[in-house]
């Protein structure tokens, strides 16, 4: 009796202390987690500021991952030169090998060109080569040779074998509608093998997030105002770890006769899409997918762009008319906050 006594003290002792220090471990975790600082590195690659922000003891980890962007930047961009991209667009129709990096961008930007029946067109570069966004006298190009261009632009004419890439001469291909998408998934990755747990990281209009904040709470995203300067937002969506970007005409474009002509671009003509849509913002996974995405729908229109995205698992998406009216995909209501 007296043993059976001595022992149910000690297992009474034992539990609470048991508990006791799970407990402490876990309230040190997480204090220590919410302690991390807060770290910031802002660089300039793929003609857009990139803003990574991570709670870490590990600042080094953000500078690599600029690094890193720039690393992709020099396989990607149309304009480097010996980049993938450009030793495609200058082959005259021989095959060339390109990285893991550049065949996995192209194997996403021609699926995507599929499912949207062709809104995306990856080969969209003889059009979107002759619009200079950036000038400071900002002209319309040739109407002949626009219409020239495009019809240069056929997705389906490019030839992916494994890492292999075969494009007809005289055609190019421009990555400006994805490649922003795929970096930002990669530098995600990067962080996270350096064991970032919670971070924000912006491309333009590409945002994703690694986590959490370090208090649990969602992170919050705003969904620019398509009438007001850079900063004031319609909507506010959260993000838990996913990827939120959005398309917009007002982010690249210029006025002229009163007509306002921005970077989003018919296959079909090589002229700026015209439809009732301002904004798309698409909520995924991946931000390489939601980047094509939220080009692919803006050039399908509100219908046919909504259609696209119900079809698809893990895909939710924003739309913003000129005349204001929002609408969102079955699934996206649940990411607002207002
Ligand atoms: P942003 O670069 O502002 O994030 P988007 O993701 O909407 O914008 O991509 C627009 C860019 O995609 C253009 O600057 C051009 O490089 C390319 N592009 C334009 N029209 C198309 C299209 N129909 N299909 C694929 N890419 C396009
Ligand atoms: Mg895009």
């Amino acid at each position: 009796m007296k043993a059976h006594k001595e022992k149910q003290v000690k297992k009474t002792i034992k539990i609470p202390t048991v508990l006791l220090a799970l407990l402490m471990i876990l309230c040190t975790g997480c204090t220590a987690e919410q302690e991390l600082p807060k770290v910031s590195e802002v660089g300039f690659y793929l003609d857009t500021v990139i803003t990574l922000t991570a709670y870490t003891d590990d600042p080094q980890g953000l500078k690599d991952g600029l690094e890193e962007c720039g690393r992709l930047e020099k396989l990607l961009s149309r304009t480097v030169e010996g980049s993938d991209i450009w030793r495609i667009n200058h082959a005259e129709g021989k095959a060339v090998e390109v990285s893991e990096e550049t065949a996995e961008v192209l194997r996403c930007a021609l699926e995507i060109g599929k499912r949207s029946g062709g809104a995306f067109d990856v080969t969209i570069a003889p059009a979107s080569v002759l619009w200079d966004f950036k000038s400071e006298t900002p002209e319309l190009p040739d109407a002949d040779k626009l219409a020239e261009a495009a019809g240069l632009v056929d997705y389906t004419k490019v030839e992916l074998e494994g890492n292999t890439v075969r494009l007809p001469a005289g055609m190019m291909i421009d990555l400006g509608g994805i490649a922003k998408g795929y970096i930002a998934d990669k530098v995600k990755a990067f962080l996270e093998a350096r064991g970032v747990k919670h971070a924000i990281l912006s491309f333009g209009g590409n945002i994703v997030a690694i986590g959490v904040k370090p208090d649990g709470s969602a992170w919050k995203v705003g969904i620019q105002d398509i009438d007001k300067p850079t900063g004031s937002h319609m909507l506010v969506v959260k993000n838990t770890g996913g990827s939120t970007v959005t398309s917009g005409t007002y982010e690249r474009g210029f006025e002229k006769d009163g007509v306002w002509y921005h970077h989003i671009l018919s296959p079909h003509t090589g002229w700026p899409v015209q439809n009732e849509l301002a904004s798309v913002t698409i909520l995924s996974d991946s931000s390489m997918y939601g980047d094509a995405l939220s080009t692919a729908t803006f050039v399908l229109g509100p219908e046919e762009g909504m259609k696209l995205i119900e079809g698809m698992d893990g895909v939710e998406a924003v739309f913003i008319t000129r005349d204001r009216q929002v609408s969102f995909s079955s699934g996206a209501e649940d990411y607002l906050i207002r």
